[in-house]
């Protein structure tokens, strides 16, 4: 079944035209070519699901450690937690940006954008 797909950005229609390019010249040099890709809704599922048992065990540990009044913060430090919760996924973004920079030895390659549909920070494999 053909999966349904997004419309790509002209940066990312680049990406994808030098990504066929060389995997064409793979699979023509006798390397065999599997998809291996998967939707980003179903990512962000599995990575809910994963994700979940260890935002219990946090939460477990701090009313283990705080007890109930650690419940009584400030609107300042929601906004501060959101705040930082929010540079973390940029700080997550950079970390993957920079190991695609130290793989392919430049910088000038990287990339960052949010795919608006799902509001999903990206930071792709650099052009090849
Ligand atoms: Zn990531």
């Amino acid at each position: 079944m053909e999966r349904e797909q997004r419309k790509l950005t002209a940066s990312e229609q680049k990406r994808k035209l030098q990504f066929d390019k060389l995997s064409a010249q793979l699979v023509a040099d006798g390397y065999k070519r599997y998809d291996l890709t998967v939707d980003i809704v179903k990512v962000s599922f599995i990575a809910l699901a994963v994700m979940l048992p260890f935002v219990g065990i946090a939460v477990a540990l701090y009313f283990a450690v705080n007890g109930a009044q650690g419940l009584n913060g400030s609107f300042k430090e929601l906004l501060l937690f959101v705040a930082v919760t929010v540079a973390c996924v940029f700080v997550h973004e950079g970390i993957h940006g920079l190991v695609w920079a130290i793989c392919c030895r430049s910088f000038k390659a990287i990339s960052f954008g949010i795919i608006v549909r799902t509001l999903t920070p990206t930071a792709p494999a650099p052009d090849l």
